[in-house]
Order: structure tokens, then sequence, then C-alpha cells
């Protein structure tokens, strides 16, 4: 590294850097250059030495801010700063001898470097003359210190602002005509070069042409400044950088350097760019800073492996964006000023800030905010249901596809530099996390940057959970939990294999015993369910856990390489449709075997990713939607040959808004050699059947507080599958580090146990959420409806709208082109959030629109209850989160409202009393009429709108008696 010691502006756009480079300053003469690289990545930038001093051992370069390069040169390396590289000196040093009259010309970026050579050769004893050009006063430098060398100094600028008006060439003839030089030195732009060499050439006057800035390694390795000199090709870092300006060939010189044209000043313009977002969002902590209409509606398309080459092996089938590609989907971020996708990671990342820091290409700034909150971002960019999650809420979403979050993570999971952790100091307590899948990574993360000592138990000989033995290494390369894993260690987590709990030792071993404070279980669901039909329990059908384990955990893809067989057939039936049934056609595809999915519903109903889905499709996967296996066929010697399965019919939604699978009884036989079951799993008894005392829910899994984790047992938490039953990395994660924290106050406390709410900590078997206790199961997440106006024709997409108006006029909203909708109260939930929209946004405009502060106030506050309300039924219908109202009144408002008035406070109390009295009415007039899943929401909704009507008229009374009302 080499450290900058003086950093000076010399005009607007020319610089000057004076760095530590002592065996550079020891050995440099004038005329040679060095090569800085400003950081890994940076290009090579050749610059001639502008000044040396071999007792400061410093190195002076001077630098005019043309490129992108230069700019951020400019930029970002001032005093104190530190140049990667810095090699020199390069070339061969300007021959110095006692000439008579020597020239120097110097033009724009030659002007520096004319300086030491202006130096040597007055010290040599020459007459000095000296021709600068600039092309204004304002980009003129040094011309105290040039005049001091020169006899005559001679400044040209091209719009006559100082010195002589027009081109050092005009200079340099005249100079020849009347006062004939022995040499001439030109340094600066190749055209000015070759101009000065035409204008030499007729007085036969010797003229050398410095060409440092053709270089490219300047080390003699790559050729690329080559130069023909008098029709032999010569080489400036070797031969040169002086050569006698008559024999280049300046025309093949120029045409060879136009080749970095396009790139460079596509380079400058994204350069100029990156600045401008960097001063808009973090310099003026500007947001919202760019419209709608001017983001690519889709996302950039994530590049995958052929279908067909990657059908035969395991290596990563989704190949991740270059930085370019993120950049670009970067740039499809709005940054928002109140942003929703937040809401929609379970573990909150900080996801406008990580793409802000993206945006200005700033990746390993943007890892730091992603690990503030995960510490697997490449794995989780990798598989996690971004669409049912963080993309699900992203504002842009409901216009166009939402921005590729999970893309953007994993590129900056895979490229950003891992900053040093920052630990807290030791709390000199002890806690064991048992199981070190997602959940137990994440909470032992947490609890290890707050100071506790932390010990990793796990049962297998390797770490990462299903992340290991599950998911195939084609969706998640194992160099990738690796390395994530990895990060762990530094945080000084100890991390023990072949450790099972409930085996090895209990859970009360650990708290007594053992010593440990606390214990986390993270141990997961892993212990597979079968169908329970005739012939399931033949040699050849397996569960997929067996599978993806033998050759996910245990190699037997390179079977006989590798001891473990993995004993499947050329023939396989796959049942079920989630991620974990997709991963076992693929792999059992790559093993060479043809595939086949049979599923009781429909496509549409798969659980699995979408893209899963569709990746199997190309890879060579059959699907038998709608069929259900009723028995499992075998020979008379008990070998699979086949799967008798029956046509299923779609019957009515079930409570999850599903259509439940109705049997037909068609019956066909399907032949194959093995059968995988892939239904989803069980928790595993070793735990909880040795841990005494321990609750469970009625499925067997442990019973914990959805906020903190906590089990009934004292200083015992759990988290993740084992709890929810087989869900999401992510939510496993989050789980990890809700636990983390309750711990570490139950470690403040001393050991006190937390309160214990126990729930059957449900998740939306349709978006993953977790539901709270109130939640009906109507999950509204990605529903986007399609509205025209009946008055303006104008088309509208959302959830809902204000009073059902049109955003644009006072139009009614009729919706088009309206899906099925997933579950009959969804058009209840639609109406209450149209009500509870309008009662905001009418609240925001009121306050905006009264001069009288209390009257405001009041408002404000009618504004934040009716969020609340907004806020409630997002979180319990799992609905995309409301844009903030702009605090302008939409014509819908007045519609529904009546005429309003701004002139009379109390006029617009009335006003909201009506609105109120009307929103009431309209939830009381549904509720006989509603089906039974939306009367409980009409019926508390119509209380609620009577709650705010007899605060109003409260309110009123006493604003009109001039007493002071409730709010
Ligand atoms: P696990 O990952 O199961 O980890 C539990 C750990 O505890 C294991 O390492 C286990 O060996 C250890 N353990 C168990 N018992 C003991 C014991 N007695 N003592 C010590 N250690 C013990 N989710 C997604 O988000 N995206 C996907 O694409 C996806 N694909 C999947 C594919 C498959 C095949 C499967 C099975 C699941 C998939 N999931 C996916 C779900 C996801 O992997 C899980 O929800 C998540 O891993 C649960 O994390 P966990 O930490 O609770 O448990």
């Amino acid at each position: 590294m080499f450290r900058i010691v003086r950093h000076q502006a010399l005009t607007p756009s020319t610089f000057f850097w004076e760095v530590e480079a002592p065996d550079v300053a020891a050995a440099a003469r004038a005329g040679q250059f060095v090569m800085v690289r400003l950081h890994d990545g940076a290009e090579r930038i050749p610059l001639t030495i502008a000044d040396f001093n071999a007792v400061r051992g410093t190195v002076t370069i001077v630098v005019q801010a043309l490129g992108r390069s230069t700019a951020e040169m400019r930029d970002k390396y001032h005093e104190g700063d530190t140049f990667a590289d810095f090699v020199g000196p390069l070339g061969m040093p300007t021959e110095i001898g006692h000439e008579g009259h020597v020239v120097l010309v110097g033009g724009g970026l030659g002007v520096a470097p004319v300086f030491p050579q202006l130096r040597a050769f007055k010290e040599a004893g020459n007459r000095t003359t000296c021709i600068v050009g600039f092309r204004n006063e304002e980009l003129a430098f040094w011309r105290d210190e040039l005049g001091q060398w020169a006899d005559e100094l001679i400044v040209c600028t091209d719009d006559g602002s100082a010195g002589r008006h027009g081109l050092v060439t005009a200079a340099l003839a005249e100079l020849i005509a009347a006062d004939r030089p022995d040499l001439v030195v030109a340094i600066g732009p190749m055209v000015m070069m070759r101009a000065c060499a035409e204008v030499t050439r007729p007085a036969g006057v010797h003229t050398v042409a410095s060409l440092n800035t053709i270089m490219v390694d300047g080390t003699g390795m790559c050729g690329s400044c080559r130069v023909s000199v008098d029709g032999v090709t010569r080489f400036a870092c070797v031969d040169g950088p002086d050569f006698d300006a008559h024999a280049v060939d300046f025309d093949e010189l120029m045409q060879r350097n136009r080749r970095f044209k396009p790139e460079e000043a596509a380079a400058a313009a994204d350069y100029e760019h990156r600045c401008q977002v960097e001063q808009t969002l973090f310099v003026d902590g500007k947001r919202t800073y760019k419209k709608l209409r001017e983001i690519e509606p889709t996302k950039v398309p994530m590049p995958v492996r052929d279908a067909e080459v990657r059908s035969h092996t395991f290596d990563e089938v989704s190949l991740g964006y270059s930085l370019s590609e993120a950049l670009r989907e970067a740039e499809r971020c709005i940054q928002c000023s109140r942003p929703t996708c937040i809401s929609g990671c379970p573990v909150a990342i900080d996801i406008p800030r990580f793409i802000r820091h993206l945006l200005v290409k700033d990746v390993d700034g943007a890892l730091g905010v992603i690990r503030e909150a995960s510490i697997l971002p490449s794995v989780c960019g990798r598989v996690c249901p971004q669409e049912t999650q963080c993309e699900s809420q992203c504002v842009i979403a409901r216009k166009m596809e939402p921005v590729a979050i999970g893309r953007l993570e994993r590129f900056v999971g895979d490229h950003g530099k891992v900053a040093a952790p920052v630990i807290a100091p030791s709390l000199g307590k002890r806690v064991a996390v048992v199981g070190s899948g997602p959940a137990g990574l994440a909470c032992a993360a947490d609890l290890a940057r707050a100071g506790v000592d932390v010990t990793i138990l796990e049962a297998l000989h390797v770490t990462g959970g299903v992340l290991r033995y599950g998911i195939p290494s084609f969706r998640l390369p194992r160099e990738i939990i690796d390395r994530e894993v990895a990060g762990l260690l530094d945080l000084g987590v100890r991390i023990e294999t072949d450790k099972v709990v409930g085996r090895t030792f209990t859970v009360e071993d650990l708290l007594t015993t053992r010593g440990f404070a606390a214990v986390f279980l993270g141990v997961g669901a892993g212990a597979p369910s079968f169908l329970g039909i005739p012939g399931e329990n033949a040699g050849r059908v397996i569960s997929a856990n067996e599978f993806l384990t033998r050759v996910n955990l245990m190699g037997g893809d390179r079977f006989p390489d590798i001891d473990t067989p993995v004993g499947i057939g050329r023939d396989v039936v796959v049942v079920g449709a989630g991620n974990t049934a997709m991963d076992c056609l693929r792999v059992a595809r790559r093993l060479g075997a043809e595939v086949r999915c049979v599923y009781r519903r429909s496509r549409a109903e798969a659980p699995a990713r979408l893209e899963e889905l569709q990746h199997a499709e190309e890879e060579g996967v059959q699907f038998m939607f709608l069929h259900n296996p009723v028995a499992v066929l075998t020979d008379t010697a008990g070998v699979v040959n086949g799967v008798r399965v029956e046509r299923m019919e779609l019957g009515e939604p079930d409570e999850w808004g599903r259509r439940r699978p109705m049997p037909t009884g068609e019956i066909t036989d399907v032949a194959c050699d093995t059968v995988i079951v892939a239904l989803g799993t069980n928790p595993n008894p070793i735990v909880t059947r040795n841990t005494a005392g321990l609750a469970l829910d009625q499925r067997g899994y442990v019973a914990a507080d959805p906020v903190t984790q906590a089990t009934n047992l004292p200083g015992v938490f759990a988290g993740g599958d084992i709890v929810t039953g087989g869900a999401t990395v992510i939510l496993a994660m989050g789980a990890g580090r809700r636990a983390a924290a309750a711990m570490l106050d139950y470690l403040d406390g001393g050991g006190e146990a937390s309160p214990v709410t126990l729930t059957d900590g449900r998740l939306c078997p349709r978006c993953h959420r977790p539901m709270d206790e109130d939640d009906e199961g109507v999950c509204c997440a990605g529903s986007v409806v399609a509205w025209r106006c009946t008055e303006c024709a104008k088309r509208s997409e959302g959830f809902a709208f204000p009073y059902g108006r049109c955003p644009a006029c006072d139009g009614t909203l009729e919706p088009i082109d309206l899906a099925e909708p997933a579950h009959e109260a969804m058009e209840a939930v639609r109406h209450a959030f149209e009500i509870e929209l309008g009662g905001r946004d009418f609240y925001i405009a009121a306050a905006a629109a009264t001069d009288d502060g209390t009257m405001r106030d009041m408002f404000e506050r009618l504004a934040a209850m009716e969020r609340e309300h907004i806020d409630t039924l997002v979180r319990r219908y799992h609905m995309p989160p409301p844009p903030e109202a702009d605090g302008s009144l939409n014509p819908g408002i007045l519609q529904a409202g009546g005429p309003m008035t701004f002139d009379d406070p109390l006029a617009l109390v009335e006003m909201a009393i009506t609105l109120e009295q009307r929103a009431e009415q309209f939830f009381l007039e549904r509720i006989d009429r509603a089906a039974p899943a939306a009367r409980d929401l009409y019926c508390e909704l119509a209380a609620e709108e009577r709650e705010h009507v007899d605060l109003l008229v409260t309110e009123l009374a006493a604003l009109r008696a001039n007493r002071r009302g409730l709010l």
C-alpha cells in the first residue's frame, strides 16, 4: 500500500498526489513513469512522474480527471489514503544532454510531466523555452513552477483567456521561424505530439515525443505499447517512452488507441451516474429518487445452465448475476421512503439500505448491512421463497415485477468481503445450541456477537442441517454452506459434531453438569412421513430424507468410488410436489433415471417454488397432477413394479383456501421400479422424548412462545422446524434470532424463566408467514386485482383503493380480470381495506387542510388510528401494505363524504362523522348477507367505526363548547 502524503487541486479537474514510494523515488529520472492501481479490480493507470524527491522518498503525479478511473482517483483518494499499487520507475529516462536551446511543449495532461524534464534540461545548462497549452485560464496550473526553470514561458489557451490565443503548435511554428531550437520535446495528447512533429519536420529540428499514455502493464510483458518507429516495431515501456517524433507512425498509433473509446465513454457515464446516486441517496439523504416509469418492468433474468447439460451434473443450475446485471437490477429499486419489503423478510434485513450500497457499487457495504440481520446471505439468496416474502411486499410489484431481492442478496453474499466481526465483551455465560441448521446457526451468531460463549452440538458429522443433507448441491453448492458456517467460527462459536442430544447427553445434563446457562433446541423436523398404503414397506420404497441423505451427505451419486449406494432403479416415481419432492425428482434425474411426479392436487396448488417446478420440467421430469397413490405394486418376489393411482378432481376450498382433491374412483397403474415418498416431515422424537417435562403441541412439535421462542422449561428455548413443522430456511433463522434476543434477556435476568404462552406456532401454507392467534387463514398475499373506472375507464391495479374510487377521478372502480378469489372472505377483506384506506386518506388530507394546530393534531391522531387498523388487516390477512397517502385529496373522498369545506374546522369534523357513519352502515348492511368467514370481520369493523363515530361526536361537542376533547 502506498500512502498519499499530499493531495491538492491544481485546477477544478487537475490534481496532484505526492505519494510515499521510497524505492521509486530513489531510482526515478525525468521522463519516466509509474503504474498506479487504485484498488483490487481497478485498471492500471500509466502516469508520468511529475516530480520526485529521493530524500523525502516521495513521487508526485499529476492527473486530469477525464475518464472513469481518474475521476474515481480524484473523488476517493485523499491525504492519508493509500493506493494499492504504485510500480516504477518505468521506461527509459529522457536523455538530458547539453543540446543548446531546448523547447519543451506540453499540452493538457502533458504539462505536468514537462516539469521534471524542463528542470533537468535547465540544470544541465541548456537554454529552455517552455510552451504549455490549456483550454482556458481556469485549467492552467504550475505557471510559477514552470517559469522558475524556463528562460521563456509561453502559455497558450484555446479561448485566449490567458497568454496567447490558440494552439501550442502555432507558438512553436513562430518560435522556429524566429529562434530555431536545437531540440523539441513534446508531451501530451497524441494529436498534439503529431502536430508538433509536423511543425518541426520542415525545419529539420530534432523532436522527441513521449508516449507514456499508451502503456498497459509497463513491464515489457503485454506488447500493447508497441509503436512503429521508422518501420520497426518498438515498445514504449522498454525502448521508450521517448521516440524520434518524426519517425513515429502516429496514424497507426491513434487508430489502435481508438479501440477503447466506446468502453471508456460508457465507463465514464456509469461513474458519473453512480456519483449522482451517491450524492442523492447518501449525501442528501433523499428517497424515492426515481419514477416508476423509469424502471425496467421485468427482473433482469437469472443466467442458468442449459437444461440438458445440467440434468446430468450436480453443478449449480442458477449461475448468479454478474456485477453489471446486479447493478441493473438494483436500479429497479426506487428506494421508497416507507419501504414495505422489510416487513416481508422474517429476519428484517434492511433491504433498501443494502441495495443503496449496491447502487454505488459498494458491495462490501451492502454485505455489512445484510449481515446485521442474516449470517447466511448466499444461502438465503439461493433458497428463500422470496416471491412470497420480501418480494411480495415490494412496492413496485403493484405495477410490474418486483425487485429481484433474492438474486441481489445472493450476489452480495457471494461477492462482498466480510468485515471483521464486532463482538461485545464476554458476558461470562455459556449457552448450548442444539442443531446446526439455519435456526441454530442464526441463534448462535446473535448470541456470540452479544458476548455469549456458544457451543453448537450437532448430531451429524457435518453442519448445516437440511442445507447440507436435504438441499442438493445443484441448488446450494457445498462450498457456500462451508463459507457461511465458517463465519460462525470467526465469531468464536464452538461447533461439536457427532453429539446427539437426548442420547450423548440430555438437555438436563446440559443445564446442570455441563454448565450451560440456557439451551436452544433447533433440531429440525427430520423424521419422514409415509403414505400408509399397501406395499409401502417394499425394498425400493424410500423416504425423501433417506434418498437425499444418501446422495447429499454420503456421496451416493459417486458409488462405487464412494462406499454408500443409493439403490434406486431406472424408473422412479416421486410422490408429492413440494420443494423436497422437486429435489428428489431432480436428483434422481441426475442419477440417470426416468422420473415422474405424482401429486394429488393440480400444478397451481403445488407447494414447491415455481422456479423449482419450472427447472424440474425443463430437465425432463414428467408430472402426473391430480393423481393420488393408493397402493405400491410389487411382483411375486416383493420387488416394486408400479404404483396404483386414483384420478382426483378439485372440490371446494379447504380452510386455507386451497381446493380439496376429491377422489373420482378412476384407477390407473403406473409402471416404475422405485417410489420415493416426499410428503413432508415429522418431529424427530429423540430430543422431545428424552427431555422430561418439555411441553409439545398436539402434533408432537415443541410448544414455544411465538415471540420469545421460550418453552415451558426454564432456560430452554426452541425454534425452527421443530416448533413450526417443515417450513423455510429464513423462518427458521427468524426464530433463531428471536430466541437469541429472548435468551439474552433471560441471561441478563440472572436465569429467570421468560413468560411462556404456548401456541401452535402455525404458518400460513400459502405464504409461509407466522400466523397470529386471531389469524383465520385468509391469505391475501400477492393478491392484486385489475380495476377499471366506470367513468374515465382508466385501469388501476392494486388490492383495493380508498372507498373503491378511481385514483384519477371520482368514478367507481369495478374489478376486471378478477381471478377466482382464494377465499370467500377475500371480498370482505377488500372492502375493509378500502374503507380503512379511505378514512386514513381523509384524515391526512384534513390535517393538511386545516390551519388550526389543535385540529391538525386531532386529525393526525385519527389518521394514526386508521393506520393501526390497516396494519392489523395487513398482518392478519397477509396483505401487501398499501402506499402512504400523499395528503392530496382524492376526488373519491369528496364524493364519498359529501362536499368538503376547509374554511370551517368544525365542518370537517362533521364530515368525518358522516364518513365514519357511512362506513359503519356499510359493514352493518353486509353482516347478515356475508359468508360465515366474512361475518366476524364485518361485525368487528362495524364496531370499530361506531367507536370512531362516538369519539368524534364527543370531540365535536367539546370543540363547540370550547372544552378539551378526548383526543
Ligand atoms: P434443520 O435444518 O433440520 O437442522 C436441524 C439440525 O439439528 C440438523 O443438523 C440435525 O442433524 C440436528 N439435530 C437433530 N436432532 C439432533 C439431536 N438430537 N442432537 C443434536 N443435533 C440434532 N426451505 C427453504 O427456505 N427453501 C428451500 O428451497 C427449501 N428446500 C428444502 C428441501 C428439502 C429437501 C427439505 C427437507 C427442506 C427444504 N426447505 C427449504 C426447508 C428448510 O430447509 C427447513 O425449514 C430449515 O432447514 C429448518 O431449519 P432448522 O434449523 O429448524 O432445522
